[in-house]
């Protein structure tokens, strides 16, 4: 844990204690500071006092006495309208912070110098945290990984000279973080997400752009016109300039500076002059497809910036064993291979899936994003079949009538069970059961890991009844 020391004999609201909330209430609580607080969940506020958490309805609470408002990730500070926890930290002149602002605190009085490596991103954050945090621990680097992936950061180790925070952070994560400010910060792409919390893309860039505006040197997409316009307002690097060094990132072209992709080669030209190969992604297959190849460009950028050697660098590539839910191989049957990425909760995202795979069995739905699934028109040549789960089934029909085949299948094991029989009788050399859903979870399941955990398990139970059936015919 990284006991919270700047608030010490100070009291503070909290609101929201889910996961975070509550390790940041005992990380304050550890650090001498008074904390109250509260959240809608009686479950969530008994697990808290169970812990010796003060509880209290923040509302008949006297806002005079309070140092600070700290606010879970989840809860509206802006859009669609301020929480009212908000509105009264407002009115009584108090701050409104989250757990990442504690952790910057925290660092800036124990350990200015430790490197704290931020990631952000619309798509792409969690694979490019774990595969940084893996590759500094494969070349024997004392890391902590977590933030909006995993573990709370207050949980984590506090931040050391020789000890390395490798921290995913969601927008609402950097909203409530005024002094955010990492070693290093990685901005991967910005594409329309989230909206309904961030009110317009601008606002939600905007967001996004303050961790490049903190950070000692920034890794900067620019393969979206987003980002890019928020490299050049912060300056690229120039040998001419080296104070200036923030690094742009291509997955798509070449670079006059920077790093990007050459065929599979990750190349990196960060002084005019010099090209260095950094790795080779042939052959790595959790790494497979174009965005992985975005992800795995950062992540040797940072590596390298950090000191890693280029043979270290293709080595922890190499060893990366891929995240849960996200084009994750959960299962071959003959020539049909089945891929969990539940974590697809956009049409960007699923693009992604699409593209890496030739003939594909597709299982999508759930509750759709602004403009569905239009976007993905391009790809539907690759798609056999769609198989059609949850709330969007009429939308996401709609768009499909006339171009790819669908069937509307209500629920997951449905899905699932007609997708396997139509890939079955395929005569294609690989068929791919691809659940990769463009939509939340939210109107069947708690959340996308729940709904790939069932497609897991789902497909194990087709592959245990193939092998059983297998082994009945051998018998006869
Ligand atoms: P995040 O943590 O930002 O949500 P993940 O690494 O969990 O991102 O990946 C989420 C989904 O986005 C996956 O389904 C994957 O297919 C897709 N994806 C991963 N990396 C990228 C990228 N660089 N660009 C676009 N899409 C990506």
């Amino acid at each position: 844990m990284t006991p919270v020391s700047t608030f010490a004999d100070r009291h503070v609201a909290l609101f929201g204690l889910g996961g975070s909330g509550l390790a940041t209430a005992e990380a304050l609580v550890a650090g001498g500071a008074r904390v109250t607080a509260w959240d809608d969940a009686e479950a969530a506020r008994e697990k808290a006092a169970e812990k010796g958490i003060t509880i209290a309805d923040l509302k008949q609470a006297d806002w005079s006495e309070f140092a600070a408002l700290i606010l879970a990730p989840g809860v509206p500070l802006t859009h669609p309208k301020p929480h009212w926890t908000v509105e009264r930290a407002h009115a009584a002149h108090v701050e409104i912070i989250g757990d990442i602002e504690l952790f910057c605190r925290e660092r800036a009085r124990i350990a200015p110098q430790a490197p704290f490596i931020a990631i952000t991103g619309t798509n792409g954050k969690s694979t490019t945290t774990a595969l940084i945090a893996h590759l500094l621990r494969s070349a024997g680097r004392d890391v902590q990984m977590g933030g909006n992936i995993g573990t709370a950061i207050l949980s984590l180790e506090p931040p050391a000279e020789n000890r390395v925070h490798v921290i995913e952070c969601s927008s609402f994560q950097i909203d409530l973080a005024p002094s955010l400010n990492p070693s290093v910060g990685v901005l991967l792409n910005i594409t329309p997400d989230h909206l309904d919390r961030h009110g317009t893309i601008e606002h939600y860039a905007k967001i996004k752009e303050r961790l490049v505006q903190g950070a000692d040197i920034a890794f900067i997409g620019v393969d979206d016109e987003l980002t890019w316009a928020i490299g050049d307002r912060n300056q690229w690097r120039s040998y001419r300039d080296p104070d200036r060094n923030n690094c742009p990132i291509s997955a798509e072209r070449e670079l006059e500076w920077g790093l990007y992709l050459s065929g599979s080669k990750i190349v990196s030209k960060r002084d005019f002059g010099s090209e260095t190969v950094l790795a080779d992604l042939t052959g790595i297959g959790t790494l497979r497809g174009r965005h992985n190849g975005q992800n795995a460009l950062f992540a040797a950028g940072v590596a390298q910036e950090l000191g890693l050697s280029p043979e270290e660098i293709q080595q922890g590539l190499a060893s990366f064993p891929g995240l849960a839910h996200r084009m994750e191989p959960v299962g071959q049957l003959g020539t049909v291979l089945f891929v969990n990425d539940s974590k697809a909760t956009n049409a960007d995202a699923a693009e992604k899936a699409l593209k890496s795979f030739e003939h594909i069995y597709w299982i999508a739905g759930g509750k759709s994003k602004e403009g569905g699934i239009a976007s993905l028109e391009p790809l539907f040549g690759r798609i056999a079949k769609t198989y059609l789960i949850g709330a969007a089934t009429d939308e996401f029909a709609a768009t499909l009538q006339g171009k790819v085949p669908f069937e509307k299948c209500g629920m997951l094991d449905r899905a699932v069970r007609r997708a396997t029989q139509d890939a079955a009788q395929s005569l294609a050399a690989e068929s791919v059961v691809l659940l990769s859903p463009a939509c939340a979870s939210y109107d069947q399941y708690p959340n996308f890991e729940v709904r790939g955990d069932r497609f897991r398990d789902l497909v194990r139970d087709i592959l245990d009844e193939a092998e059983r059936r297998n082994a009945e015919q051998l018998t006869i």
